[in-house]
Order: C-alpha cells, then sequence, then structure tokens
C-alpha cells in the first residue's frame, strides 16, 4: 500500500465546496456504477471500496474538516472504518444493499414471478395414441384477470399511490451505525411492495388482478405416444406474477388397453391361437392390423407354440418419426378339452401311429378300479 492515496474529491468528483447533498448523490451514483456485483470489470472492486472509503470521510462532520486541513495525514487520529480495509468487502456489500434497497434487497416483491405449472390427467383409446388424436381437455387455472386486465381497479379507476410508502414498495427505518446513516429497507405491509392501493376493486376479481377460470383446450396429441407419456404445453400453466411467464401445463396421458393388441415399445403383438393339427400341419389364416383390416399370414406346418411371426412395419408410429414398428403374431397352440368321440378316437390312432401310451377313453384307471370295486 505504498502508492499515494488519491485525494477524496477527486475519487468522488466533486469541488472541495460541495455540499453533503452533492457528496452523497456522487456516491451513489459512482457506488452504483462499481458494487461488485454490478460491475464485473477488474478493478471495479478497488474503486468500490476507494469510493466508499473517500464518501466515508466526506459525510463525516468531524473528519471532513479534519482531512479539508491537514489530508490523510489528518485522518490518523480516526478509527478507521474496518469494513473498507483488507477483504471485509462482504460487511460493506451488504450495508450497501440495504442503503439502496439495491441489488437483491427490498425490490424482490415486485419482480416478476413466474406462473404455476399445472397438471391434467387425461385418458384416450388404443389407436388414437397410436395415430395421433385430436383432443380437447379441461384445465382449471389462474388466468389474468380479463375484467381489469390484471390490475385490480374497476376499469375507469386507478389504483392510488400507497400512502405509507409514497408509492415505493418498501419502507426505510433509519438508525445511526459506524458508518453514519445506516438504513434498513423492509417491504411495505401496506401494500405488500406494490406500491400502490387498489381503492376501487375490480368486480371480478375483487383486486387480485387474477382470476381462477376453466378452460378447454384443444391439444394435438401426436402419433405414437404411450400410457404415462407426458406432454407440456409451454404458458399454458398459471399467469405469472408482475409480468412474470406463465406455467406451463403437463399433460399424463393414460392409453386404454385394446380388445386384442398388447403393446412392447413401438411394437404390437397378437396371440394367434391354434389348435395341434393346425400347428403340425400348417395353415393359412389372418391377423387383424391396428388399421382394422386384415393381414394374411401363413403358418408353416410343425409351427411350435410361442413361436413369432413379424409383419414389418404393421406397428405402432414411432412418437418422433422414423417409421413404423412391427406386428408380432405369436402362435399359441391350444390343447382342445372338449373333444367329439370321433376326434377322441383319431387322437387315439395317432398316438398309436407314434407308439405313445395315452389314457384309455375318458375314464382315468383310478376311476375304473373304483367302477370294479363298486
Ligand atoms: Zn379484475
Ligand atoms: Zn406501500
Amino acid at each position: 500500500m505504498a502508492t499515494a492515496k488519491r485525494d477524496y474529491y477527486d475519487v468522488l468528483g466533486v469541488p472541495r465546496n460541495a455540499s453533503p447533498e452533492d457528496i452523497k448523490k456522487a456516491f451513489r451514483r459512482l457506488a452504483m456504477k462499481y458494487h461488485p456485483d454490478r460491475n464485473k470489470e477488474d478493478g471495479a472492486e478497488t474503486r468500490f471500496k476507494e469510493i466508499g472509503e473517500a464518501y466515508e470521510v466526506l459525510s463525516d462532520a468531524e473528519k471532513r474538516p479534519a482531512y479539508d486541513r491537514f489530508g490523510h495525514a489528518g485522518l490518523q487520529g480516526f478509527d478507521f472504518g474496518r469494513g473498507f480495509e483488507g477483504t471485509d468487502l462482504g460487511g460493506f456489500g451488504d450495508i450497501f444493499d440495504a442503503f439502496f434497497g439495491g441489488t437483491a434487497g427490498g425490490r424482490r416483491q415486485r419482480e416478476a414471478q413466474r406462473g404455476a405449472d399445472r397438471r391434467v390427467d387425461i385418458e384416450i383409446g388404443f389407436e388414437d395414441g397410436a395415430f395421433g388424436c385430436e383432443n380437447e381437455i379441461e384445465v382449471e387455472r389462474v388466468e389474468r384477470c380479463g375484467r381489469c386486465a390484471g390490475a385490480g381497479s374497476e376499469p375507469g379507476s386507478q389504483a392510488a399511490r400507497c400512502p405509507a410508502c409514497e408509492g415505493a414498495g418498501q419502507v426505510r427505518r433509519v438508525s445511526r451505525s459506524f458508518f453514519g446513516q445506516f438504513v434498513n429497507i423492509a417491504t411495505c405491509a401496506q401494500c405488500r411492495g406494490e406500491g400502490r392501493i387498489v381503492t376501487n376493486p375490480c368486480n371480478s376479481c375483487r383486486g387480485s388482478g387474477r382470476e381462477r377460470r376453466k378452460r378447454a383446450l384443444a391439444v394435438k396429441i401426436p402419433a405414437g405416444v404411450n400410457d404415462g407419456s407426458r406432454m407440456r404445453l409451454n404458458g399454458e400453466g398459471d399467469a405469472g406474477m408482475n409480468g412474470g411467464s406463465p406455467g406451463h401445463l403437463y399433460v399424463y396421458i393414460n392409453v386404454r388397453p385394446h380388445a386384442f393388441f398388447t403393446r412392447e415399445e413401438d411394437d404390437l403383438v397378437y396371440e394367434l391361437e391354434m389348435n395341434p393339427a393346425q400347428a403340425a400341419l400348417g395353415f393359412e389364416t389372418t391377423v387383424p392390423t391396428l388399421e382394422g383390416d386384415a393381414a394374411a399370414l401363413k403358418a408353416p406346418p410343425g409351427t411350435q407354440n410361442g413361436r413369432l411371426f413379424v409383419l414389418k412395419g404393421k406397428g405402432v408410429p414411432r412418437l418422433h418419426g422414423g417409421g413404423r414398428g412391427d406386428l408380432l403374431v405369436r402362435a399359441n397352440v391350444v390343447i382342445p378339452t372338449d373333444l367329439s368321440d370321433e376326434q377322441r378316437e383319431l387322437l387315439r390312432q395317432l398316438a398309436e401311429s407314434f407308439g405313445t401310451p395315452v389314457s384309455n377313453g375318458d375314464k382315468s384307471i383310478l376311476g375304473k378300479i373304483k367302477d370294479a370295486l363298486t
């Protein structure tokens, strides 16, 4: 710190005969300009400290005359501001904020506030999810009041300036401190920081400027959505406050199950039932498609239970484009349980030709023993 200290009047850019009011004004202007929260340039912080130090001296009824007469040397007898020395900038910054209500302080109440997000759940049919649809959804949300356009006052009347804070939205409590005047800023309780008081409240919203409304919104559901899909409608949530942007509306989609298709990602699965004769000998048939028509299918001889037949591109359109999934036809060999006498006889002959044992008729061996005993 060997460099010569700058003249405090030069630092604040005021003449030596400047009034306390001029000094205060100059300090405010410069402190605003060099406050480290606002000014990220090199040297701004040093400059800011220098300004604070100059102001501390020139705003003080005892230090200023001493400085005027003896320069920097004249101040040596004074207990100098800890806040301006070393790295204790934080302390001064806090006081600065309180003093101006400045960078992050009391004005917060009037800052723009984003509206809340909303959620709505809808249920759509299986095909609507696959191919997309237009849907009308109903949402209850907070909107800007239509009658007063959000101002809160009856049309034709104006909100009055708050008498408690004179429109500032904040009230100041002044106390003396080491740095001189210490000003504590609080949000005005009477107007809750708005600075204005609605004297003739809007008949529709009673002065709040916002109202709850039920809205029907047309929503385009894209092809390929699945059960549990979520859509975001930007800006369709609650209205913001003080000019803030609106929230979003999230649409949660439930898809009803299909009568005979199940869905695995973008593929459809269809269970094709067949009896053992069909599975063994092969057959030709048709299977339903999602469009409602029929597709030809050939099950070859020896079709095993669980075998999958893939019908390319007959599945669900992919959500973000890029074609469609497949229709997977799964062979489900169903063993008959209700045979006619003729069918039973044919199957017994079949078993004989395989050389495999089968039970005799529809009665178990145990049943026959029971018959013999009675
Ligand atoms: Zn209104
Ligand atoms: Zn007020």
